[in-house]
């Protein structure tokens, strides 16, 4: 039978969803599975939240959509100034749009924008910094600041390559040092960068504060965040923070970076911004962004349709009500570190867990062939698949990460539980990953 839906891969075997109940999603077939990385770390509150789905047919019933360029709606206000109280410092000002790639392309010509206004047409200040071995989103724009050689091949040339500096990665380290005495090269490299291009050339530099889907949950050093605070603030350069994955409580904080103390100028986010009940992204900026686009041409020269639009706004409004009322961060870093905790114990017993890693409810293991030597396996992502495979049939959905395919690394793997999960089903997920992992050992 033809299908007219055509497939992101012609090679998966897709599962046939057909409704979510709290962690669980369940199959035409009506077999349960524990979704143990909330699709992709978006499904915060897990599936069928009855508040969400309340607020959200309110809103339904009253205005599904009134265009951003006419209309401002109470429902976006009030879920602004919920995301903007969850946000660091003056990071006081809120942009919606549809999802992550939007929000980082909107974060990347905010930056610019912001130069212009301030120094005038010619500032010069266009240049973004990125990392390699990063992931910022799916346009052309993002992919061109972003390193995932896997995702980018097709498309080479980019519009503009950005330039790029390697990322944290202490397991595999690109400097081949060992932390501390490395004296995080991985930082020095960003003002080495700078000043081989030229900081009066830089508007921003942008990074994941834990790498994602790229590299499986790679959480830097304490002081590689307060030190691209204070690089990029020595030489008048924007620093980014793409918190797409890693915002809205998902680390067991509010925001990621709030694990170091440090207020970024653009924090980018999407995914369990409405956990999942609507697309949505969005970009929380600081105080003198805006004042020098108010006081300057008095327009962002950026938008989307559905900027803003009320029915995303319901769903972010009642995510954040929910996640304050039910205290579902504090829930994420309590549960963090059972799993955390379950999860390095798994590692320690298995023959092909090279590394587990990760804050919060957000943790990424890798496979490797031998585990003293960290040789990945030659087959780039069929350990992957194995592994993947073994953990579906034993109901439980875990996150291959896709950058690995030409990474230097074994294959990854994201666990990202809906932050609402409990500590019988921490339990539940350890057991059936460790059961999918000595299955594939086998
Ligand atoms: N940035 C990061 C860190 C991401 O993880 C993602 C999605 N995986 C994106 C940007 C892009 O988001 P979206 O898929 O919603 O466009």
């Amino acid at each position: 039978m033809h299908q007219y839906l055509f497939p992101r891969s012609f090679k998966t075997n897709y599962l046939e969803a057909d409704y979510g109940d709290g962690l669980y999603i369940y199959d035409k077939a009506g077999k349960k599975y524990l979704d143990g990385c909330s699709g992709a770390l978006i499904s915060n509150l897990g599936h069928r939240n009855k508040d969400i789905i309340a607020a959200v047919e309110k809103q339904f019933a009253k205005l599904e959509f009134a265009h951003p360029s006419r209309w401002r709606t109470d429902i976006a206000e009030e879920a602004a100034a919920a995301v903007a109280e969850t946000a660091p410092g003056d990071l006081d000002n809120v942009w919606f749009v549809s999802g992550g790639s939007e929000a980082v392309e909107t974060a990347l010509k905010l930056a610019r924008q912001y130069y212009v206004e301030r120094d005038g047409e010619g500032s010069g200040k266009h240049v973004t910094i990125g990392r390699w071995n990063s992931y910022h989103g799916s346009t052309i724009g993002t992919m061109a600041v972003a390193g995932s050689m896997a995702r980018r091949r097709m498309f080479l040339p980019l519009f503009k390559e950005s330039p790029k500096i390697p990322s944290t990665y202490c397991y595999r380290c690109h400097f081949c040092k060992r932390y501390p005495q490395c004296g995080l090269l991985c930082a020095h490299a960003l003002e080495e960068m700078i000043q081989i291009i030229g900081p009066q050339y830089i508007s921003s530099f942008i990074a994941e504060p834990i790498v994602g889907s790229t590299a499986g949950a790679v959480v830097p050093p304490d002081e590689y965040w307060p030190m691209l605070r204070e690089i990029c603030d020595r030489y008048d350069i924007l620093l980014i923070a793409d918190e797409v994955m890693t915002g809205c409580g998902r680390t067991g904080k509010n925001f990621c970076v709030d694990h170091w103390n440090v207020v970024p100028d653009i924090i980018a986010t999407a995914k369990g911004m409405a956990a999942g009940y609507m697309p949505t992204g969005g970009i929380i900026a600081r105080n003198h962004l805006i004042e020098a686009i108010k006081n300057g041409s008095g327009a962002f020269m950026h938008g989307h349709t559905y900027n803003g639009n009320p029915m995303s706004a319901a769903a972010v409004a009642a995510v954040f009500r929910y996640m304050k009322e039910h205290k579902v961060v504090e829930n994420a870093a309590k549960m963090g570190e059972l799993l955390g905790a379950g999860l390095k114990k798994i590692g320690e017993g298995s023959a092909i867990i090279g590394e587990v890693r990760g804050k919060g409810l957000m943790w990424g293991f890798e496979v490797v062939k031998d585990k003293a030597s960290k040789e990945p396996f030659e087959k780039k992502l069929a350990a992957a698949n194995v592994v993947t495979r073994a953990c579906i049939e034993e109901g439980l959905i875990i996150y291959p990460s896709s950058g690995q395919i030409t990474g230097t690394g074994g294959d990854n793997f994201m666990i990202g539980p809906p932050l609402v999960i409990t500590e019988p089903q921490v339990k539940e997920l350890l057991e059936k990953l460790k059961a999918g992992i000595e299955k594939a050992e086998n």
